[in-house]
């Protein structure tokens, strides 16, 4: 039993965890934190690079959002790229690439035009794209196999001068880095911790790992599905079951400048495949993420199964959720498809039909499968609504412990979601924001 009690521990050393620190470290005068991670070093499930398709969401191409999501994730993402342009290792944090929605045929095209009325008295840097404008761009997207212009109608809307990507794992190492240099605060990580169990004791948290037990006035679990399997051994979140699903990935040779996302079947419940660079694997083009159930909450970690079994606290009201998705035809195909595409040699010419509507000259042998590429979005299912929630949850049980479930896009939103629990653990331990050093560092417009 360690003998410090911290004012507030945080479980999990991913983007959400790490820009809880951080935030709780730079801009409160919370005096004792720590953070408690199960491996080796920060950011090594969904945050890992690899691990998600590294975008900055700021709601402007992505067309399953509403414009009230829109508007969230554009704060969000300023956020986040206002605390990368602050560093002095900014270019290994954020990158600059062209970003576009592509839509073909008629449908698509008239959804963006409106689209495009909507959005843009918000984003002054979005522009209607027609087939030229594209070819400018992205030339293996406006081109056919045979290299002429592609004939069917085509549109886009996008931008071509703004931070669109984000190394999310290296921006979990800044976090930690930059709450650790923090003068006067006693900021404690502990890697190798995996926490088995919570109680409260006292009015405390303690929090037990195989070699340590720790205490707590505060408590956030920034775990990922994990969080959820906390959660309710504490006797909260008992109305959420988690559905894991998998992303996986196809690399290609560099055939796209940027980010060209594909225009959303609003039936689906996750978003389409999207071409994009791979911040860490110069000179390849990165296609994906399909959308697979898997029985995990980590990806390629099959010890996580008895864990999932635990929250997936399956009942009719689960089976009803999973029929309703079911039933409806496009969604039904779609799961198919997501697991065909993880069956070797069929899988390639799958994916390929549905790339080529990216790049429609992409080529069989131009496909590679991304092993051990591509994460797990912890997405919720309301059991009393019977509804699959997209994007994070948080459960916040009024008693100084919050519990974050993640899903895309939650590397996005760190800051964001920080602020939220910054502030509901402030005022749960009496503690003082500076909200002026708050505002200046993360929130001024440039
Ligand atoms: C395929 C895919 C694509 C995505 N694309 C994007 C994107 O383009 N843009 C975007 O903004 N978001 C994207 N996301 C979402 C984003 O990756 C996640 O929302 C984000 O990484 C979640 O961060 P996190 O810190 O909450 O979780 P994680 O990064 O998973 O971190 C959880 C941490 O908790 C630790 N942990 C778990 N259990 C315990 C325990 N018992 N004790 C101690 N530590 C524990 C883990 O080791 C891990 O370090 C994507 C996700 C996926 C899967």
């Amino acid at each position: 039993m360690s003998n410090e009690v911290y004012d507030l521990l945080i479980i999990g050393g991913g983007i959400t965890g790490a820009a809880l620190l951080y935030q709780t470290a730079s801009f409160t005068d919370i005096q004792s934190i720590g953070l408690l991670e199960k491996y080796a070093a920060p950011a090594r499930v969904n945050s890992l690079a690899s691990n998600n398709s590294q975008t900055l969401h700021c709601g402007d191409i992505e067309t399953n959002y509403s414009l009230e999501k829109a508007l969230k994730v554009q704060r969000a993402a300023a956020m986040l790229a206002r605390y990368c342009l602050g560093q002095p290792d900014k270019d290994h944090l954020i990158f600059r690439y062209p970003k576009m929605v592509l839509g073909v045929g008629a449908h698509e095209c008239a959804l963006l035009r409106e689209r495009f009325t909507q959005l843009s008295p918000h984003y002054p840097r979005l522009r209607l794209l027609d087939l030229k404008a594209i070819a400018r761009i992205e030339p293996t997207v406006a081109t056919g196999p045979d290299g002429k212009l592609r004939q069917e109608e085509l549109l886009a809307l996008g931008s071509s001068d703004e931070y669109t990507a984000v190394d999310f794992e290296a921006a979990a190492r800044s976090f930690v880095r930059q709450a650790q240099h923090i003068d006067g605060k006693a900021i404690d990580v502990r890697y190798n911790q995996q926490v088995q169990r919570i109680h409260i004791e006292d009015g405390c948290f303690l929090v037990e790992t195989a070699s340590a037990c720790f205490r707590s006035r505060s408590l956030v679990v920034c775990a990922g599905g994990h969080s959820l399997k906390l959660a309710q051994d504490l006797g909260y979140g008992l109305d959420y079951s988690c559905l894991p699903v998998a992303g996986s990935y196809y690399f290609t040779p560099q055939i796209l400048n940027g980010k060209v996302y594909t225009v959303q079947n609003d039936k689906l419940p996750f978003a389409a495949i999207h071409g994009d660079p791979d911040v860490q694997v110069p000179g390849k083009t990165r296609f994906g993420p399909t959308a697979l159930i898997l029985p995990i909450l980590e990806r390629y970690n099959y010890r996580t199964l008895p864990d999932f079994l635990r929250v997936f606290r399956f009942d009719r009201r689960v089976a009803r959720v999973l029929w309703d998705l079911f039933k409806v035809p496009d969604i039904r195909n779609y799961m198919l498809k997501n697991i065909l595409f993880e069956i070797p040699i069929i899988r390639k010419w799958l994916f390929l039909r549905d790339a080529r509507k990216i790049v429609p000259g992409l080529r069989y042998r131009d496909l590679e499968f991304a092993h051990k590429v591509g994460g797990i979005r912890p997405q919720l299912i309301d059991k009393p609504n019977m509804k699959l929630l997209m994007g994070e949850a948080k459960i916040d049980t009024g008693i100084g412990a919050i519990f974050n479930m993640t899903p895309s896009p939650g590397g996005t939103s760190c800051l964001e979601n920080a602020e939220q629990d910054m502030r509901t653990i402030a005022a749960f331990l009496g503690a003082r924001i500076d909200e002026e050093s708050f505002r200046r560092t993360l929130c001024e417009a440039d």
